[in-house]
C-alpha cells in the first residue's frame, strides 16, 4: 500500500524535501520519561523540572582566607586580639567582640558579629599550617565594609527554578542539580535505531574481502552520526540481498524507536526494501527529489503489534549521510526531547560555478570559512559524486542549491547546513 498522504507530485513521483520532512517529523514525539542518575544524565533532556531546596550559599560565608572583622575596629597597623579560628567544615557561635578577629577559611560560616573578612595578605599574618597560631594580627590594608563575605542565597534563592524542564542537561547543570544533594533525576529517555546494512557484496570492517566485495562504510558512518546526536544504535547482521535475508530483516528490531536499513532501496533488480516494507506494513512515500539522496522509503510496518517506522537510506556513501542529516537526525533529536532539531544554517558566497540541470535540489558538499571582509565563503569539493566519501570528509556544511536554478555562478549566495556541533 503506497501514498498515505496526498504528496505534491514533481520530477517522476519524487517529493520535495520539505514534503518528506513533514511527513517524518509529524510521526515522532518525545519519548517517555526516565529515572537517571544525575552523574549519568549528561547530554539528557530534563523531564521535570529543578526547585532549589534551600538557599544557595545556605550561610554567608567567607570568599577568603583570613579574618572575620568588624569593619569600624579597622585601622591601619593596628592590632586586632586573635579569639579563635574556624574552617570550611566549623561553626561558632561566638558573638566577636571590639577589637577582635577570628582567623577564617574560605567557605566558612560568617561568625555573628562579623560584617567583613580581610584576607591574610592584607595582613601581617601568613597562611599557616598547624593549630597553634598567633593571638594577634595587624591590619596592613584597608579593604571595604563587607568585603570577601559571599551573602546567603547569593547564587539560588529557595524555591527558585534551577534547571527548565526540557534543558540540555550539561555539566554545569549537573553541578548545579548536586549542589542540593539531589542525585537521581527524571529525564526523556534516548532513542535506539535498529541499523542494517543491506547488500550481498557488503562485509564488514575487520574481516577479509572476497573479490566483488566492499567493505560496510556507511554504518559507521551512520551509526557513530547516530551517537553524536545522543541516541543509541543496535548494530544488526548485513542482510542478503534475497528472500532469506529479507526474511531476516526485522529479526531482533521490535524493541528499537526507529528502523534503518542502508542500500537495497533503489530501482534494482536485487532491492528488495520496499518489497519487505510492504510485506509487513506499509509504504508513506518512496523517492525525494533531491541529490545525492532521491531514492529513499519511509514506511511502518507491524512487529508483534508494535508500529515502527523504517527509513530506508539510498545505498551509495553520501546519499545515505545526507539523507540522515535532513530526516533522521532531527527526529532522533525530537524524540529526546531537544527543541532545537535543525542544524545551523549559514549564508555563504560560492567559489565556482555550477550547474543543476535536473530539476533535483542539490546538496553540495563545501568547506565554509569565514572572511573578514566577505563574510561566509563556500569552497566546492571537486567531485560531488553520490558515493565520493572524501567529499564530506573534507567538508563542514552541505550547500542547498535549490532545484529552480539551472546555474549558481561563481559568488552568488547559497543557504549551507553546517554539519558541525
Ligand atoms: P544499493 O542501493 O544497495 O544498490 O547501493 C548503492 C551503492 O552503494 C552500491 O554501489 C553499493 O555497493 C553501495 N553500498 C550499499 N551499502 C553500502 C554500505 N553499507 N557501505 C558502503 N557502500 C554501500
Ligand atoms: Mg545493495
Amino acid at each position: 500500500m503506497i501514498l498515505e498522504h496526498n504528496m505534491k507530485k514533481i520530477n517522476n513521483d519524487l517529493i520535495s524535501v520539505e514534503e518528506a520532512q513533514k511527513i517524518i517529523f509529524s510521526k515522532f514525539n518525545s519519548l517517555g520519561e526516565v529515572k537517571k542518575k544525575l552523574i549519568d544524565s549528561s547530554g539528557y533532556v530534563l523531564a521535570k523540572e529543578i526547585k532549589a531546596l534551600f538557599d544557595l550559599p545556605s550561610k554567608n560565608n567567607s570568599a577568603m582566607d583570613g579574618f572575620a572583622v568588624r569593619f569600624e575596629d579597622l585601622e591601619k597597623n593596628k592590632s586586632l586580639k586573635v579569639v579563635g579560628r574556624v574552617g570550611a567544615e566549623s561553626i561558632t557561635n561566638y558573638v566577636l567582640q571590639k577589637d577582635e578577629a577570628i582567623r577564617i577559611m574560605t567557605g566558612s560560616g560568617i561568625p555573628n558579629g562579623a560584617d567583613t573578612v580581610i584576607q591574610f595578605e592584607k595582613t601581617n599574618n601568613n597562611p599557616h599550617k598547624g593549630d597553634d597560631y598567633p593571638d594577634s594580627v595587624i591590619i596592613k590594608d584597608m579593604v571595604n565594609k563587607g568585603d570577601n563575605i559571599r551573602l546567603s542565597g547569593m547564587d539560588y534563592k529557595a524555591g527558585q527554578t534551577v534547571v527548565e524542564s526540557g534543558m540540555l542537561i550539561t555539566p554545569p547543570i549537573i553541578g548545579a542539580i548536586a549542589s542540593f544533594g539531589i542525585d537521581e533525576v527524571m529525564v526523556i529517555k534516548k532513542p535506539t535505531v535498529s541499523l542494517i546494512s543491506t547488500g550481498n557484496e557488503i562485509v564488514m570492517p575487520g574481516e577479509k574481502l572476497k573479490e566483488g566485495q566492499i567493505f560496510d562504510s556507511n554504518s559507521f558512518a551512520i551509526s557513530s552520526a547516530i551517537k553524536n546526536s545522543g541516541a543509541n544504535f543496535k548494530m544488526h547482521k548485513i542482510l542478503s540481498d534475497n528472500k532469506a535475508g529479507v526474511e531476516k530483516l526485522y529479526d531482533d528490531c521490535n524493541q528499537s524507536d526507529l528502523i534503518v536499513t542502508i542500500g537495497g532501496v533503489s530501482k534494482g533488480d536485487f532491492d528488495l526494501i520496499r518489497d519487505a516494507i510492504t510485506e509487513k506494513g506499509n509504504i508513506n512515500f518512496w523517492g525525494i527529489n533531491m541529490k545525492p539522496g532521491k531514492p529513499l522509503a519511509f514506511g511502518q510496518v507491524n512487529l508483534n503489534n508494535k508500529e515502527i517506522f523504517h527509513i530506508g537510506l539510498p545505498g551509495n556513501s553520501v546519499s545515505s549521510y545526507v539523507c540522515f542529516e535532513l530526516f533522521i537526525r532531527p527526529i532522533l533529536m525530537k524524540m529526546q526531547g531537544i527543541k532545537n532539531i535543525y542544524r545551523r544554517k549559514v549564508v555563504a558566497r560560492v567559489d565556482k560555478e555550477i550547474k543543476n540541470k535536473d530539476g533535483r535540489r542539490a546538496y553540495l558538499r563545501v568547506m565554509v570559512n569565514k572572511d573578514e571582509k566577505q563574510g561566509y565563503l563556500a569552497s566546492i569539493y571537486n567531485k560531488q559524486d553520490s558515493n565520493i566519501f572524501s567529499s564530506l570528509v573534507y567538508s563542514n556544511g552541505l550547500a542547498i542549491c535549490p532545484e529552480e536554478y539551472k546555474v549558481i555562478k561563481s559568488g552568488d549566495q547559497l543557504e549551507v547546513i553546517m554539519l558541525e556541533d
